[in-house]
């Protein structure tokens, strides 16, 4: 699977920090907010891949929420998965056009939601993804868990096939420790940010044997980043 960012809104923090644990298990970025107008703040830096919505808020409701961003282009197509308690509200939903690609109702159990959620981001346009992430002569396969450069076998860690998972699906981009702990180790996570330089000199390591060391770029004062076109321009 890519590497899919999951926002996660709802109030009550025993549901939503066991969303997040789901969530992350199941390999998963997940960032939580406990209402509309935290949500909001992170959509204004960042998109994710799907909305977990609770119906329910103290601010908003999740389907007002759910409308406005459907007015929005940037959202429009934005998969988003509804929450709601049985009862009245799974019956308004029916009846409801919110604009929401699916709805569970709680309590649902962790498998059904992951289920769910998986069938949702495939159905997605966005995300007519194959297992296989290609960059130049790289292809890093995520259902065999395997990465080559041209015909080659490359020999990866599990941490170091996420990081290259990470960097193969945001290319060009620069990232710096944080973002790398959050984006490939998750943030429930707690190890130090030299964890990360050390898990980069190793991928180094074991690219310059393929002569691609070039490939993951140092920023100074920044971070790191990941180019094939970077790489060949130098
Ligand atoms: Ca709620």
């Amino acid at each position: 699977m890519p590497n899919f960012i999951i926002l996660v809104v709802e109030d009550e923090d025993a549901i939503r920090e066991m969303l997040v644990v789901v969530l992350e298990q199941a390999g998963f970025n997940v960032h939580a907010a406990s209402s509309a107008a935290e949500a909001q703040r992170f959509l204004n830096n960042s998109l994710p891949d799907l909305i977990l919505l609770d119906w329910m808020l103290p601010d908003l409701s999740g389907v007002e929420f759910a409308r406005r961003l459907r007015k929005e282009e940037t959202y429009q197509e934005l998969p988003i998965i509804m929450l709601t308690a049985r009862g009245e509200e799974e019956d308004k939903i029916r009846g409801f056009s919110c604009g929401v690609d699916d709805y569970m109702t709680k309590p649902f159990s962790p498998r059904e939601l992951v289920a769910r959620l998986r069938a949702v981001l495939r159905r997605s346009s966005k995300h007519q993804w194959s297992p296989q992430i290609i960059a130049g002569d790289l292809v890093l396969d995520t259902e065999q868990h395997r990465l080559t450069i041209g015909e080659q076998n490359v020999e990866v860690s599990p941490t170091e096939f996420r990081l290259m998972q990470f960097f193969m699906t945001h290319p060009d981009k620069v990232f710096n420790r944080t973002q790398l702990l959050d984006q490939v180790w998750g943030r429930s996570v707690y190890i130090e940010e030299r964890t990360v330089d050390v898990h980069i000199r190793r991928l180094r390591k074991i690219l310059e044997t393929y002569g691609r060391e070039e490939l993951v770029q140092t920023v100074r004062g920044f971070g790191y980043r990941f180019s094939v076109i970077q790489a060949k321009q130098s």
